[in-house]
């Protein structure tokens, strides 16, 4: 198609469509909020997730309809579906966006994961922190990212606080894994299901929220491989089009545990811009078209630093850094916490 539609339009959106327009293409956003980072670049239709008469006025605007956001109603690509390609399509997205469901899904598709047990009140959680043992992390089922919604669970005494924070939304409890690292595997699947992973990252959560993602890995290749052949089999079991991150707790025995999957183009792959000819945004751009899908080859190391909160106002610091790639994206309010860019260091392969 030659006009991408994107569901979305923050950070992840504007570089969707940026990506789009070096490919010759246009984009089109759709989103519910007023001046969302990605209108700076490319028109946005303002409306309601559940508005089907200003979903179907987007859906005659754009040949394919996909997405830069993870919690998009199902209803809403429901909606548009009978109208326009969406790539990826409900399945994934369902799945992404419950955590019970996600985990069931990874293990059935032969992607282990931690132990969980869904938790709705005292007595579930009493049942599962009894299974699991402690330290454990309990979760809500839906809506969280960069850590919201979570609340550890050391001592039995954390039991009950930690099912306050979850605001009586149903949750599920994790065994705690004790990592060597997290990495994650950004890949693609094209429509003719051919499938490309790019190196896996290895990443730096603080408070939930990444701090950090470098390539190479401090992992060997066969630990790389096996990361991304997982990948790949999970995208392969969804009949996925598009760009997904995957998460994993890469354990001190070797195991690879996914912590989760993201049904989108992903905060960890940002290092794709300087280190590959065809980044994540490019790639998924290419998949949801239904182009051949780009090497992801990398041809130097990269380090990815996230700018959360107030750290984006140093922004003309880092953009005297020699060799440093600095991204803003537009975003008025620096408000604790959000993202409000990134920066990527290159340096010669090693
Ligand atoms: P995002 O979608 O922004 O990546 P999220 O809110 O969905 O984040 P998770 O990825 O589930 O959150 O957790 C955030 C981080 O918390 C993980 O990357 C990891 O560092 C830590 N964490 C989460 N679950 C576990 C677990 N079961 N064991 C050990 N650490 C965990
Ligand atoms: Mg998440
Ligand atoms: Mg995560």
């Amino acid at each position: 198609g030659s006009t991408v539609g994107i569901l979305g339009a923050g950070q992840l959106g504007r570089m969707l469509a940026v990506a789009a327009a070096r490919l010759g293409l246009r984009a089109r956003l759709y989103a519910p909020e007023a001046d969302p980072p990605a209108g700076h670049v490319a028109p946005v239709d303002r409306g309601g997730w559940g508005d089907a008469a200003a979903l179907a006025a987007f859906a005659a605007q754009v040949d394919v309809v996909t997405l830069e956001f993870e919690n998009v109603p199902v209803a809403t690509l429901e909606i548009l579906a009978p109208l326009v390609p969406v790539r990826p399509g409900p399945r994934a997205l369902a799945m992404a966006q419950d955590r019970v469901a996600e985990k069931t899904f990874l293990s059935e598709a032969g992607a282990p994961t931690v132990a969980f047990r869904p938790v709705d009140d005292a007595a579930s959680l009493e049942r599962a922190i009894t299974e699991l043992g402690l330290p454990a992390i309990l979760k809500t089922r839906r809506l969280g990212y960069d850590g919201k919604g979570q609340a550890r669970i050391a001592a039995p005494g954390d039991a009950a606080p930690a099912l306050a924070a979850m605001n009586g939304a149903p949750a599920v409890l994790e065994a705690m894994a004790p990592f060597a690292r997290e990495i994650s595997v950004v890949v693609a699947r094209g429509l003719d299901g051919a499938t490309a992973a790019y190196d896996p990252a290895e990443n730096v959560h603080e408070a939930g929220i990444l701090r950090r993602s470098a390539v190479p890995a401090g992992i060997y290749d066969e630990t790389r491989a096996r990361a991304q052949a997982i990948a790949a089999q999970i995208v392969a079991a969804l009949d996925y089009v598009g760009v997904m991150g995957v998460e994993f707790f890469h354990m001190p025995d070797g195991a690879l545990l996914v912590n989760e999957v993201a049904p989108r183009v992903h905060n960890t792959g940002h290092w794709t811009m300087e280190a590959c000819a065809v980044d994540q945004f490019s790639q998924h751009v290419r998949a949801v078209c239904g182009w051949p899908l780009g090497d992801p080859l990398r041809h130097c190391d990269a380090a990815m630093e996230n700018l959360i909160g107030d750290e984006a106002a140093d922004w003309a610091r880092l953009s005297a850094e020699p060799g440093a790639a600095l991204h803003l994206y537009g975003k008025a309010e620096a408000r604790p916490g959000r993202k409000m860019g990134h920066v990527t260091r290159t340096s010669r392969m090693a």
